[in-house]
C-alpha cells in the first residue's frame, strides 16, 4: 500500500488532473474509484464533514486536502517552487533528460544552474515504464529509476532544481542578463537560457487511457514494439504517415496489425497507404474511433479491452489486442514562446548548428527542437551538446565584456 490514498472517480476531471499530477511527480498512491464502492464513499463523506467531495486525498500524516489544486498539491508534497538566487549563469527550462544532462555539465564547469520543470524531474522519460534501448543498461532500465540517477546526478554537482513551476514568459530586454518569469510570478535573470521543454504525444482522452499508458497503450513503436514480439495483433491509433509507417514497422513483431482512422480515409502519403492496404497481415478500420481503454480483470494492471465506436452509427465493437500504439500528433511545448522565439513551421524551436535560437543567448536542444529525432540517447547527446556551446558563448561573453552584443 502506498503512503498517499486518492479517492475519486473514472468520469471526474479534477481527479484525472489530481492523478496526473501526482504520476507526473512520480509520487506513489494508491487511487480508490468510489463510484458503486459505499465504503470509500463513506470515508470520503467521513473526512469532509458529510460532504461528497473528490478528488479526496490522505496524506501519510493522516491530514487530508479536498479537490486540491495543482499548487496546493505542490505544497503540501514539499516541492521546491521559489529558487535561492535571482542571478544565474544558466537557466534551464525543462527537466527532462536533455535538461539535466546540459545541467550536469555546465554545473561541472562551475556555471550558476538553475533548472525549472513545470512537472517532475525527468520529462518523458521519467514516466516511461522501461527503457530497453539506452545504451549501458544491457537488462533495460526503469524509466523512472533512471531520472532518479540524471538527478542524483545533477544534485551531486550542485544543480538548482524546481518542480511543478511551468516558465511562461523568456525576455530579452536589451541588458546584460536575460529575464526568466515563471507562473509563481518569480523572475530570474541568467546570461543564458536553455529552452529543454520536449513536446508532448497527442492522447485520444478516452477513458482509461491515463492508467495504462505504459502497460499497453504506447506513443513510441521503436521503443515499445518489441515488448510485444510474438504477439497476435496490435493496434494502431491514427491513419496518417505516422501511423502507417508506424504500423508497418510492427508488422515485425506481431501476426496482425489493425489501423484505426476516425475519417473515412487514410490521410498518410499514397505510397503507404498501397504498402498498408496491400500488406497482408495489416487492416484497416475507418470511421472508427477509441472510447475506452480496460485494463485486463486478472489484476496485472495491464491493457486488456480496447473499446471502438463507429463515428457513424455509434455502434462499439471491442478488440483484444496485446497493446494499443497512439499516433495522432505530437505538440512541441512552446505555447509560452511564441512571439518571443522563432519556432518553425510545425512550432518546433528553430536554431542554428550551435543550439543557439534567433535570440542571442537563448539556446534550445531535445525534443523540443525543430528536426531532433525523439530519442532518449539524442536527446542526452543533445544536452551535452548545447552545454558544449553555452559555454563557448558565455566565454565569448566573458571576454568581449559587458559591451557584447549578444544577438547572433
Ligand atoms: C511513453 C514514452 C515512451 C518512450 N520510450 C522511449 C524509449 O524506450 N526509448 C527512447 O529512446 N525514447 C523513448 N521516449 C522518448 C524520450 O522519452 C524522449 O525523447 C526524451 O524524454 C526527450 O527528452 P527532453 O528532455 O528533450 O524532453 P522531455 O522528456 O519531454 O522533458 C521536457 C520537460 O520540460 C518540462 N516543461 C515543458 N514545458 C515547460 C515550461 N513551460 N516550463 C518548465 N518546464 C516545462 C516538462 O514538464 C518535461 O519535464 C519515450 C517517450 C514517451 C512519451
Amino acid at each position: 500500500m502506498a503512503d498517499i490514498q486518492l479517492y475519486g472517480a473514472s468520469w471526474c476531471p479534477d481527479c484525472r488532473r489530481a492523478k496526473r499530477f501526482l504520476g507526473d511527480q512520480r509520487v506513489p498512491f494508491d487511487w480508490h474509484d468510489i463510484d458503486g464502492d459505499p465504503e470509500g464513499i463513506a470515508l470520503v463523506e467521513a473526512r469532509n464533514d458529510g460532504k461528497r467531495i473528490i478528488p479526496t486525498i490522505i496524506f501519510p500524516d493522516d491530514t487530508h486536502l479536498a479537490e486540491p489544486s495543482n499548487e496546493e498539491l505542490a505544497d503540501k508534497l514539499g516541492l521546491a517552487r521559489s529558487a535561492m538566487m535571482h542571478v544565474y549563469d544558466l537557466v534551464i527550462v525543462g527537466g527532462g533528460p536533455t535538461g539535466l544532462t546540459t545541467s550536469i555539465y555546465a554545473a561541472r564547469e562551475n556555471l550558476e544552474t538553475l533548472v525549472i520543470d513545470s512537472k517532475g524531474l525527468g520529462g518523458q522519460a521519467g514516466v516511461t515504464e522501461r527503457l530497453d534501448n539506452y545504451p549501458g543498461f544491457p537488462e533495460g532500465i526503469g524509466g523512472a529509476e533512471l531520472a532518479d540517477r540524471f538527478v542524483k546526478q545533477a544534485q551531486r554537482y550542485g544543480v538548482e532544481m524546481l518542480q511543478a513551476v511551468s516558465v511562461t514568459r523568456i525576455s530579452d530586454d536589451g541588458h546584460r542578463e536575460l529575464d526568466i518569469e515563471t507562473a509563481t510570478g518569480d523572475h530570474y535573470h541568467a546570461r543564458a537560457v536553455l529552452i529543454a521543454t520536449g513536446s508532448s504525444y497527442r492522447r485520444t482522452e478516452a477513458e482509461g487511457e491515463d492508467d495504462l499508458i505504459g502497460a499497453g497503450v504506447h506513443f513510441c513503436a521503436t521503443c515499445d514494439g518489441p515488448f510485444y514480439k510474438g504477439s497476435s495483433e496490435l493496434l494502431v491509433i491514427g491513419g496518417g504517415n505516422s501511423g502507417l509507417e508506424e504500423g508497418l514497422f510492427l508488422t515485425q513483431f506481431t501476426q496482425k496489425v489493425v489501423v484505426v482512422e476516425r475519417g473515412d480515409r487514410l490521410r498518410g502519403s499514397k505510397l503507404l497507404q498501397d504498402k498498408v492496404l496491400n500488406h497482408p497481415r495489416m487492416e484497416v478500420l475507418l470511421r472508427h474511433g477509441v472510447s475506452a481503454f480496460r485494463a485486463k480483470d486478472d489484476g496485472s494492471g495491464k491493457l486488456g479491452t480496447v473499446e471502438l465506436e463507429n463515428r457513424e452509427t455509434g455502434e462499439k465493437v471491442e478488440r483484444h489486442p496485446a497493446a494499443v500504439f497512439v499516433f495522432i500528433g505530437l505538440d512541441p511545448n512552446t505555447g509560452f514562446l511564441e512571439g518571443q522565439i522563432d519556432l518553425d513551421e510545425r512550432k518546433f524551436v528553430a536554431t542554428d548548428m550551435t543550439f543557439m535560437t534567433n535570440v542571442g543567448g537563448v539556446f534550445g536542444a531535445g525534443d523540443v527542437r525543430g528536426g531532433s529525432t525523439k530519442q532518449l540517447a539524442s536527446a542526452v547527446g543533445e544536452g551535452a551538446a548545447a552545454a558544449i556551446q553555452i559555454r563557448a558563448y558565455l566565454d565569448r561573453l566573458e571576454r568581449e565584456g559587458p559591451g557584447m552584443d549578444r544577438g547572433r
